[in-house]
This record gives structure tokens, sequence and C-alpha cells, in this order.
């Protein structure tokens, strides 16, 4: 099947199903893109209605009818007509299909019907499919443009995969005008068959493409796509525009594209997790795609900006303090060797300020200092025009220093008409230029953090030692009884066996059977409610905690089954458990639940009351590293609490971090946990451990 899907952009012959000799249809503009950018193999436009040729070229009747054979179809009949052609392609041996004609999943239920009868069939024929409802398949190297894009943009590095026909356009007409090279473009349509990490794939190993570029409305299959992006994301960076971010462009998302879109927070991790760099907005996605595409990316963090003017300088200054974008700095022989050629007002700090009247010379000075400092990760060159800047001597020193070594240079020429000249200069020696400063501080942020996924080693998992079977068997049992959530006891058996540990935890059946647990736990103790029903035991009174004597354990246990009996009435209750008292530590959460996309979700905040108030959480998506749960925990923003301020003790974080990492591994282990959370987990202080101290976990029928 693989071998298929080069046929898609690398084709011997190639059809145009539905071709029409009318311009402004979609069957005469793919057959005149194929003609007009010199696809170089036969092209067979095919239409039962047609006279003897189109544009130049013999025209067929049916597909059956050509007298060769056809590597890729271009299907562009109305969506009724599909089906059969299907069969005409299978039958002349046809592998890979553009189906471009609308009218499927995205107009209804009746072409989401036809659309699943599409995909069936093409599957039982062994039909490779890209669509329906796209644009089409662009391959600048083969000279095929497959598509009704109203041009194709010339070779280059970069390829973009899109689950909109409408942004290809968009881009492809930027890049024409800004004369940036593509390889490929694929426009995704309803992805009945072939999906993003089919394509993703195909570039992964394609030599014309440096930079994945997406635009991704949902995934189809969110843990294939993951795994896929994170070796590939290794080797070339992958850049993507998620849309749906907000809940409004969520509904937006699913209404476009009829499925799911998934929570952003999801999209969030999944692509930390890949290594994916993540757009917000397209316009991101262009930045980013010219940086990566243009330049090396650079060995170290530090950037050096010169300007030839103080309000860009603090403005891109304020870009690195407010992401953390480290600047560089120069050593002092550089600085005194500067100081020598500049004016004495000149700044010598980062940014290096060569003042308002700065020729080319000057900042073709401060780029070789740059270039040659081992300190230094990349530079920025701000410029704005005044009367004596000459824009396109100083866009020549800039490409010429950017020569010197396999480091990144970027520029913001600001303004426009005075600036035009030097920034088509700028353009064609590949040099990035952004409009504002911030914007190519960004670009250079997002190169650093790439550089640092790409050389940073896949982590082994962690040796965790954990019962798997006596969990698996405790699941099937509730499965068994059709239940969808453990019982508290069982919720501590499952901790115990993952290696959590939990306070001594008795069931008491009456009044005198919990004094006596207590007892033998020793005083003080918790009590609460235990039944199925009752998930938010202190929300209905159905815990005590910290009780001292005899008289207040008889008390607990009434007052106990009384709140609860009348808060929930119909709640089974099964008695009420007798547990250890934690007393110190701090109060913690860690969850998780499986996304329908992504897989396990593991979450870690603040526990306790402070879960819903504050939200104080970070998610991360199993399976879970030791550095992902060092990275978890700084995440949240009451970190400090944890690692102990002013007068208080540092928390075990230790072992905070090795039961978010188990929690992790029995999320990964037994899929039929849907939801489970420890909530609190009591971190002592350091060297002390934590206490799994309540849990609940829910099931469902695994497949
Ligand atoms: P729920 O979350 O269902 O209301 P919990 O068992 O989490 O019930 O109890 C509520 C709170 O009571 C906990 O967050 C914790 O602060 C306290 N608590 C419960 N059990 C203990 C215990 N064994 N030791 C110390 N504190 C406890
Ligand atoms: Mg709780």
């Amino acid at each position: 099947m693989e071998g298929a899907l080069d046929l898609f952009f690398q084709p011997r012959s190639v059809a145009v199903i539905g071709a029409s000799r009318t311009p402004g249809k979609v069957g005469h503009d793919i057959l005149s893109n194929l003609v007009r950018h010199g696809f170089p193999y036969p092209i067979y436009p095919i239409n039962p209605n047609a006279e003897m040729s189109l544009l130049g070229l013999p025209t067929y009747p049916s597909v059956s009818s050509v007298p060769g054979p056809i590597d890729l179809a271009i299907l562009v009949i109305p969506s009724g007509a599909t089906l059969a052609s299907l069969d005409d392609c299978a039958r002349k041996g046809v592998k890979a299909l553009v189906i471009i004609s609308a009218g499927f999943r995205e107009a209804g239920p009746e072409g989401a019907a036809m659309e699943k009868k599409l995909a069936h069939k093409a599957r039982i024929l062994g039909l490779r499919v890209i669509g329906p409802n796209c644009l089409g398949v662009i391959d600048t190297a083969s000279r095929l443009n497959a598509s009704f894009a109203a041009d194709m943009p010339e070779q280059g590095n970069i390829s973009f995969i899109s689950q909109s026909g409408a942004l290809c356009t968009a881009l492809m007409d930027w890049a024409i005008s800004e004369g940036v090279g593509f390889s490929k473009i694929v426009s995704l349509g309803n992805k009945c068959d072939v999906d993003e990490t089919d394509i993703l794939t195909l570039l992964g190993e394609d030599d014309n493409t440096e930079v994945i570029l997406g635009y991704i409305e949902a995934l189809s299959d969110g843990t294939r796509f993951m795994r896929t992006a994170k070796q590939i994301s290794k080797r070339k960076p992958i850049i993507i525009a998620k849309s749906g971010r907000t809940a409004l462009g969520a509904r937006a998302a699913s209404s476009h594209t009829g499925s799911l879109a998934g929570s952003n927070m999801a999209y969030e991790t999944a692509f930390w997790r890949s290594g994916i760099i993540r757009a917000n907005t397209m316009e991101e996605l262009i930045d980013y795609a010219l940086a990566f595409s243009y330049q090396p990316v650079p060995k170290r963090p530090g950037l050096l900006i010169v300007t030839n003017a103080g309000g860009p300088g603090i403005l891109a200054a304020d870009a690195a303090g407010e992401y953390g974008v480290k600047l560089a700095d120069l050593p002092a022989e550089a600085k005194s060797s500067l100081k020598e050629h500049l004016p004495p007002t000149a700044s010598l700090a980062n940014p290096v300020d060569i003042l308002g009247d700065a020729k080319a010379d000057r900042y073709a000075l401060v780029l070789e200092k740059a270039m040659s400092d081992p300190g230094v990760g990349g530079v920025l060159a701000l410029l704005t025009p005044q009367s004596t800047t000459q824009v396109e001597e100083t866009a020549k020193a800039i490409s010429a220093a950017s020569l010197m070594a396999k480091k990144p240079v970027l520029t913001s020429f600001m303004g426009k008409e005075s600036v035009t000249s030097g920034l088509r200069l700028l353009q064609k020696n590949k040099i990035p230029n952004y409009p504002y400063p911030e914007r190519a501080v960004f670009a250079f942020d997002r190169m650093v953090q790439y550089r640092a996924w790409q050389t940073s080693p896949f982590a082994p998992p962690e040796p965790l030692e954990v019962d798997s079977e006596r969990v698996s068997s405790l699941i099937a049992m509730a499965l068994a009884e059709g239940r969808s959530s453990l019982r508290q006891e069982e919720v501590f058996e499952v901790f115990s066996a993952y290696g959590l540990r939990v306070p001594r935890t008795l069931l008491a059946q009456d009044e005198e059977h919990a004094l006596e647990l207590a007892m033998s736990l020793g005083l003080p103790v918790a009590m609460k409610v235990s039944s199925p029903q009752i998930v938010h035991k202190s929300d209905v009174g159905g815990v005590r905690v910290g009780i001292r004597d005899e008289d207040a354990v008889r008390r607990a246990f009434n007052e106990i089954m009384e709140n609860c009996s009348a808060a929930v009435p119909d709640a089974s209750i099964e008695g009420v458990i007798v547990q250890e008292m934690i007393e110190k530590g701090r109060e913690l959460i860690v969850g998780g639940h499986r996304d329908p996309l992504f897989g396990p979700m593991i979450m870690f905040g603040l526990g306790g009351i402070y879960v819903e108030t504050i939200q104080d959480v970070s998610f991360r998506i199993a399976p879970l590293a030791l550095e992902d749960t060092t990275v978890m925990l700084r995440e949240i923003r009451s970190f400090p609490l944890l690692a102990g301020t002013r007068g208080e003790e540092p928390s075990d974080i230790e072992a905070v971090q090795n039961a978010i990492l188990r929690v992790s591994r029995l999320m990964e282990n037994h899929e039929e946990i849907l939801e489970m959370d420890v909530n609190p987990l009591k971190a002592m202080a350091y060297g002390k451990g934590a206490m799994a101290v309540d849990g609940r976990i829910s099931l469902q029928v695994a497949y």
C-alpha cells in the first residue's frame, strides 16, 4: 500500500475524469493546470460527451478506452457518479485517486452515507483515495499541479498538508507573490481514506521536504499521528496550525468537517509530546515556516540583536523577556574592538544600538563579530529607514554575513515603501524578514525550542514494579458484576498494587465494629461513607476526620449513616470506612482520563478543594517519563509551595513524581479505566513520601 502513495506525487500518467472545456469549471481548470505547469507524462482527459480533444489533448469517453496505463486519476464528476467510477478505475488498474468532487460528508447525512460507501468500496478494490471534497495535490518537483488552485509556487523545501483547500490556495498565493518555494501541497478534504498521518509519513521520507506545515481541524487518529510525528519531528520540523482552539472555533470546525474536534488541551499536550511546533494563527505558521525553511536551527540559545533604532530594539528585548528568550552577550574583546569602530554613543549591550545614522558598514561590523562568536546562537538585525539608511546595502551586508557561519540570521526591516528593495534582496538570499521585531523573536524562540527537542534523546520508560494481574482481575470482577466503578476498598487495593502508598483502611458494618476497627488502627482516625453512588463524600456529610476518642467514633458512624441516607436516599451504603489519619502533608491531585483521540491523559495539580476553585493543574499524555513529571510539577503556579517557601518545609517531590508515574502506568496498562483520580495525594515532608488518601476509578468495557 505504501507504494500507492508515491503515485499521488510521481505518477507517470494522469487521467482527469470529468474534464471539461469550459474555463472556470473545475474539470477544466485542473486539466489546464496539469498542461500549463508542464506535467511531462501523458494526461488523459475523460468525458463521454466531450469532443475529440481538450486543450490540445485527445479525449476519451471512458477510463477503459485510454490506451496506456493510468497511475493517477483525478475525479471531477458529480458525487453520485463516483462509486461507479471507482469500479472503472479498478478494472483499469488505477491505484491512486484524488476525488475533488464535493457533496459528501460535508453536505449532510445523505452525503455522509455515500462517503461511507465510497471509502468501503475503495478499500475493497485496493484503491488509495485523497478526498473527497478537496482541492487536489501539487508536487513542484514532478511539475504536477493536479489541483484547481489558480497557480503553483516554485520549487522549495516546504510541504503543506491541509484540511482546508481554501487555505492551500491562500498560502500558495502568498508563496507565489513572495517567491517562497514549496515541494508538495496536499489538500486532504474529507479524508475518507488517506489522512494526515499517511501524508506525514510520506513527507518524512521525502528528500525534497525539509519543513512540514499543516493546517488541521481534527485529526483522524490522534495516537497514530502522534507516534509518527514524534519520530519525524526529530529530523524535520513539523509546524501545525490547529484551529478550533476555542469553544466557538471548535464548533465551527466540527460543523465544517463533521467530526469531533477534540479538546484544545488534548491537542496542546499531544503536540508537545510529539515535538510539533504549534502555530496559533496562520501568520505564525508562515512566520515559523520561513525561519525553518531559510535558516539553520541555532546550535545554542542566545540571540544577538543589532538595531539602528532604539524603540524597535526595546520591543525586541521585551518580547525576548516575555518569552524567556535568552539574549547573547558579546565577549569583552569583541566589544572593545567594536568600540573602536563605532560612534561613542553606540550601545554595546544587547540590543547593540548602532544609531539612527548607521550605514551598512556598521551592521557588517557587528554581524561579523556575532557570527564568529561561539556564544551567539543567532542574530536578529532590525532596521528602520532614516534618510541616511542604506536599505539595499544593509540587506546585502546581512546576507553576506549569514554565509559566514551556520547560524540563523533573521531580520525585521520595518516600514513598507522605503524598505521594499531591501526586502526583495533578503528574500532572494533566504533571510526571513518580519514586519515587526516581536515576530522575529518568537520565530527564533521556536527554533531554539525545536533544537532542544531535536537533541534530547527519548527518555526510557521508568522501571516500576507493579502488580497488573491483581488489578486486571479486580477490574474484570467489577465489570462482570455490571459495575462501572470500583468500590472504595478496591480502589485502595489497586493503588497498593501499583505501588502507591495508602493509609491503613478498614470497612465497618456497624457502630461496634467501627469502634473495634478504630481501636485496632489506633486513634485518631478518619471515617467516611462507602457507597458506589456517593462520589464526593464530604459534600453529603460523609467524611469525619481527626476522630480522637471512642464517643466520637460512635457519633461519627451514626452521623455519617444519617447524613448520607438523608442526602442520597437510594444509595446503597456498604458501611463506613475507618482509616488511619494522615495528619500532615500538602494535598495534591493526580488524575487520569482516557482522551478519545489521544488515549490516556494524566493530570497533576493542587488537590482538595483547590482543584475546582483555582484549577491549578497540568496535563500530559501517557506514557510519562520522569522528565515529564518534572515539567508537570513546575508548570503549576503553586509549585513554590511544594518546593518549600519561607518557613515551610519542602514536600517530598520525588515521591510525588513517582506517584504520577505510577498513575500513568496504571492508565496505560488498563484500558478499561476510563477515569480515575488520587485526591488527595498527601505529599509529606522531604524524605517522608506521599500517601494516596482517597481516590476513585471509573470503568468502561474495553474493546
Ligand atoms: P471526598 O473527596 O469524597 O469528599 P476524601 O476521602 O477525599 O473524601 O476526604 C475529604 C478530605 O478529608 C480530604 O481531602 C482530606 O483533606 C481529608 N481526609 C480524608 N481522609 C483523611 C485521612 N485518612 N487523613 C487525613 N485527612 C483525611
Ligand atoms: Mg477526595
